[in-house]
């Protein structure tokens, strides 16, 4: 009954996204606040009592734990996208990445051609 799925934990260890409910401005802990002098990598509990939402100027009390965006299990995922160009070993994105820039650089020759 205690034993958690590991990726609940990883997911509940990431720093939490907090969303102002007045705005629906997100505070992301791994991006920080800009405007505000928050370092990226600055988790939502320990920003000063001062700071205040960048957008509607709400005191973080107006401010509900949303999660996690970005848990490490989502890196996962990442592997089927981009039409298995992720799986294919180095040497065959070389000759896709380079074979693209040949033909890219044949596609302008043609274009100066016509003028
Ligand atoms: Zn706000």
């Amino acid at each position: 009954m205690t034993e958690r799925p590991k990726e609940q934990t990883l997911a509940e260890l990431a720093p939490a996204n907090h969303e102002c409910r007045l705005c629906g401005y997100v505070y992301e802990p791994l991006k920080g606040d800009g405007k505000g002098n928050i370092s990226p990598g600055t988790p939502f509990e320990e920003l000063p009592n001062d700071w205040r939402c960048p957008v509607c100027g709400a005191p973080t009390k107006q401010f509900s734990n949303i999660g996690a965006s970005n848990a490490p299990s989502g890196f996962q995922d990442n592997l089927n996208y981009g039409f298995g160009v992720n799986r294919m070993t180095p040497g065959q994105k070389n000759l896709l990445i380079f074979g693209c820039l040949a033909l890219f650089f044949l596609f302008f020759l043609s274009l100066y051609g016509l003028n």
